[in-house]
């Protein structure tokens, strides 16, 4: 290699040795005569001195250079002068004294510190990402991800997994969002559509008799920007026959708590992972992918508010919704203004308002009513209000924050207030991850819009079997052998145990609304492979981005991915999409429908 040593290498051992660096400056600084810089790589930074007495013509060189320049550098390696030393720095005890320089090329001045983690619009970091990974958090994290997936794979390799790799280019696979579609240019008017995940594909693999499979595989779901989303990421995709949930669930605790042990030992983890149905995650936490390394959970207290004369509990009740709340401790002292920003996202979500109720601080004087300040106490009995501080455990000093309607809307609001006052009272240990295990899932989710039921997972999750007879009479109460994994408020990945019949999983497709046609023509050829001996089967498929970023407590996916797009999908380093040429389209027999598009 054109370098004897990494910038991250050299220690009080090598004081002596002739070696040579090659590297980026990452930061010059001349003291008269002498000129600094530190050199940078992957591995590290190391100090290099040009001195004029040692070699003149080096230092006459090195005078020229400026950040980013890549050079080559010879010389000895020497102790640092006493006091000089850089504790921080692993290399900090030692410096090379530069014989010979060689420049490779020089760099204009970057857009940006490279040098400094200081802010910067994220869309001049996405069109220099290449600098951008040159800074040492983008670096770390690159680096750990390769670790992580390394991790994975090794891991299940020694559990008798194989990695297969599924085409890119297919026919759709509904995972509930819009595909990808590319044109064919053979045969006109058809598209292939990539993968929103292999789980088709997954399962024929199952029935081909892989039986442990697993892939690093790329999906590709066109959905909405809106959130941490990104039009492609990868996923640990998991699949295994003649299992049930159990098997899945230990396996993927095994990995996750080996895995951050191994390669983050200064993270905690709940262990084991707690596991927690989908109607107690729902009514404590008003989500099905709750952040549990906090309370703050959320109480129904409409049973004791039922028959109060408050206007807002009582209508909420009559038109059977609920009123629910959450217990900020020790915010009673919270502003009028505090009060009115948290109502704001409340009405942002589709609430009308909040319910607040401030036990003051050190007011024990006369009884709870008196003590307890809210536009709803009045209306309350003083049992009820006491009930209510029960429910709640609440104590002097405290905030709760009422919210009433519709449950869905109520748990939306709530688990939103939730996370927002856990961020504002610094209860999110970034040192723990709290992985739980959510189950128990209904089957279908009712669609009001199109009136119709979606899955809620996806349409291959097989019912459990008791439930199976629920599917005419009442599909809304069929569960789900679907489980999630969930870490500090984020779902981490989704899995289940398919159905293997063919009756059956027509019937699920009947359900969903598609047509006879429809079936044949969108999964005729997959549902014919389960009359040649389909296994029992089932798997999952851990976002790998999204725990990354739980790992490196990055606050975007963006910044554990090489090249993400941004928020609206655009890559804005290369600048895609973009148009295509008018022969190009016509090759692809496409036509753009607005014309000023087509160049
Ligand atoms: N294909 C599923 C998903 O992408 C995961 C699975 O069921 O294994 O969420």
């Amino acid at each position: 290699m054109l370098k004897s040593h990494s910038c991250g290498e050299l220690r009080a051992h090598s004081i002596g040795q002739n070696v040579t660096l090659a590297g980026w400056v990452h930061r010059r600084r001349d003291h008269g005569g002498l000129i600094f810089i530190d050199l940078r790589d992957r591995e590290g930074l190391t100090q290099v001195v040009f001195n004029p007495e040692v070699s003149p013509d080096t230092h006459g060189i090195a005078t020229g250079l400026r950040s980013e320049y890549v050079i080559q550098v010879t010389g000895g390696v020497s102790k640092r002068p006493e006091g000089t030393e850089n504790r921080k720095l692993p290399t900090g005890e030692i410096e090379v004294v530069a014989s010979s320089i060689k420049i490779f090329n020089a760099s204009k001045t970057p857009p940006f510190y490279i040098n400094e983690e200081v802010d910067v619009d994220e869309s001049l970091l996405l069109k220099y990402r290449y600098l951008h990974l040159r800074r040492a958090s983008m670096r770390d994290n690159i680096m750990l991800r390769h670790k992580v997936i390394k991790y994975m794979r090794d891991f299940l390799d020694t559990r008798g997994f194989i990695e297969v790799e599924t085409p890119i280019l297919i026919k759709s696979t509904p995972e509930g969002a819009r595909d990808y579609v590319v044109p064919s240019r053979v045969h006109a008017g058809k598209f292939y559509a990539l993968p929103q995940s292999p789980q088709q594909l997954k399962q024929l693999l199952m029935i081909a008799g892989i039986e442990k499979y697993y892939q690093v595989a790329r999906c590709f779901r066109d959905e909405d920007q809106r959130a941490d989303r990104q039009p492609e990421f990868t996923q640990l995709d998991i699949e295994m026959s003649f299992v049930d949930e159990e098997d899945i669930l230990v396996l993927l605790e095994d990995l996750f708590t080996s895995l951050v042990e191994t390669l983050t030992p200064h993270i905690k983890l709940v262990k084991p992972f707690p596991r927690l149905s989908y109607t107690e995650v729902m009514d404590r936490y008003g989500t099905d992918k709750p952040d549990i390394r906090y309370g703050l959970e959320l109480k129904d207290i409409s049973p004791i508010v039922a028959d109060s004369d408050f206007g807002v509990f009582k209508s909420a009740i009559q038109n059977n919704g609920r009123v629910k709340g959450i217990c900020l401790p020790g915010c009673a002292n919270y502003t009028r203004k505090q009060i009115e920003e948290l109502t704001e996202i409340a009405k942002g979500l589709g609430a009308k308002g909040l319910v607040s109720m401030e036990w003051a601080h050190g007011n024990t004087e006369g009884d709870l009513s008196a003590q307890v300040k809210s536009v709803a106490a009045k209306y309350l009995k003083l049992e009820q209000l006491r009930a209510l501080m029960d429910q709640f455990g609440a104590k002097p000093g405290d905030l709760i924050l009422i919210a009433a309607g519709d449950l869905n809307l109520v748990n939306k609001v709530l688990d939103e207030l939730r996370r927002e006052m856990a961020r504002r009272l610094n209860l999110c240990d970034p040192n723990l991850m709290a992985f739980a295990y959510i189950l128990d899932f209904p089957l279908f989710d009712w669609n009001d819009e199109t009136k119709m039921w979606d899955s809620t997972h996806h349409p291959f999750t097989a019912p459990f079997d008791e439930d199976i007879p629920l599917l005419d009479s009442d599909p809304g109460k069929v569960r789900a052998r679907h489980y999630d994994i969930v870490c500090n408020g984020f779902e981490l990945s989704s899995g289940s145990i398919r159905i293997h019949n063919r009756d059956l999983q027509q019937k699920i497709f009947s359900i969903l609304g598609y047509s006879k046609e429809e079936v044949i023509n969108k999964f005729g050829d997959f549902l014919e492979a389960f009359e040649y001996g389909a296994p029992p089967h089932g798997g999952i498929a851990p976002g790998i981005d999204r725990f990354v970023m739980l790992l490196t407590n990055s606050k975007t996916i963006r910044d554990v991915m090489a090249f993400p797009k941004n928020q609206a999908a655009i890559d804005v380093m290369t600048d895609a999409p973009s148009y295509l040429s008018d022969k190009q389209l016509e090759e692809l027999h496409l036509k753009v429908l607005d014309e000023e598009k087509s160049k």
